[in-house]
């Protein structure tokens, strides 16, 4: 590939590589580069999720994990029901949500795998406190799936390291790569499919704006929001800091962003109701 054409896909500039490479953000109609097929990493992350579901210890506290199952179903339901409303295709139609609660009160953490595949580490909870602090956590981590941001990081992964490993992925041999990881322990296989990779600053502010829309269409009091980052901050200088701190950094501007942005969006979206 030649640098000036690297250069302009780099730089999203929309141009084809024989495949349609281009395409925006709902909502926030950022240009984003989407080399591989959604489809596949999802497929991909569905693998891995399976994997991670067998290695760590599921926690057996129904009644929490039911909490996360409903907040979640609020925001599926809610996502979906607002971009059918505007008249927007529903970017979660190929998804399968699934969501489980990981019994380790050392780690705090959350993500949201391509797909819809949720996992929720207990130590977080100490942190995210009540329904409406989960549900900015969870509301954040969906919008990164919403917004196709694993898509979008592994495209530009294909991009900076050479161009024929697009012909690669695309006929799924990097990605078939995950059948042979049985023996990989599970931050082997996060790793994998970029869990532990920090998102662009971009990403970030986005997916934080997004949790906000998601978290208040679903009827959840987004002024917690800013309160979480604070805690976020608070536990960084404790005994066991948050892991999520190590992909989501400097609070500080986030928290000013986020309640920059509060109150017009409790106001621009208000819960959505079905009919
Ligand atoms: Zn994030």
């Amino acid at each position: 590939m030649d640098r000036r054409l690297f250069l302009q896909v780099l730089g999203c500039g929309c141009i084809s590589l024989g495949i349609s490479s281009c395409s925006s953000v709902p909502i926030t109609d950022r240009k984003q580069l989407k080399l591989i097929p959604e489809s596949k990493l999802n497929a991909q992350a569905a693998q891995i999720y399976e994997k991670v579901k067998k290695k760590e210890k599921l926690s057996d506290d129904i009644n929490q994990l039911n909490q996360i199952k409903e907040i979640g179903k609020k925001m599926e339901n809610s996502i979906s029901m607002y971009f059918d409303k505007s008249n927007i295709q529903d970017p979660t139609l190929g998804f399968d949500w699934e969501y489980i609660l990981i019994d380790n009160k050392k780690v705090k953490n959350a993500w949201c795998m391509p797909g819809g595949k949720i996992a929720i580490y207990s130590g977080i909870l100490e942190v995210t406190k009540n329904t409406d602090g989960l549900a900015a956590v969870m509301g954040h981590e969906i919008a990164h799936a919403v917004a196709k941001h694993s898509v979008e990081r592994a495209s530009r992964n294909v991009v900076i390291n050479v161009a024929t490993q697009i012909t690669d992925v695309l006929s799924g041999g990097k990605l078939s790569t995950v059948n042979r990881t049985t023996g990989m322990n599970t931050v082997g296989l996060l790793t994998q499919i970029g869990i532990f990779n920090p998102f662009n600053r971009k990403q970030e502010s986005e997916a934080d704006y997004l949790g906000l829309i998601f978290s208040s269409l679903s009827g959840y009091d987004i002024r917690e929001t800013v309160k979480i980052w604070e805690r976020m901050k608070k536990a960084k200088k404790g005994k066991d800091p948050p892991q999520f701190m190590s992909t989501h950094p400097s609070p500080d501007n986030r928290i000013k962003k986020i309640s920059d942005w509060t109150s017009e969006i409790v106001w621009q979206y208000p819960p959505i109701k079905s009919s």
